[in-house]
């Protein structure tokens, strides 16, 4: 797993699996607020979306 970043503890991240063997991490809060990318820039270090409480590792 690469470093995520806060994504990685967030409870709107949502990981991604494609068929050639890849994963993106997918950012729930983009469908509803634009001011969040739908596939953020890892590792996210500062995010006023930011909700822990999920662990992706
Ligand atoms: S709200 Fe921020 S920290 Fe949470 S998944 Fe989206 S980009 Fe990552």
């Amino acid at each position: 797993m690469i470093d995520a970043g806060l994504c990685l503890s967030c409870q709107h991240a949502l990981l991604r699996p494609t068929n050639r063997g890849t994963t993106y991490l997918r950012c729930a809060l983009a469908a509803t607020d634009d001011r969040f990318a739908k596939y953020p820039r890892l590792p996210v270090t500062d995010c006023a979306g930011f909700e822990p409480g999920r662990s992706l590792q």
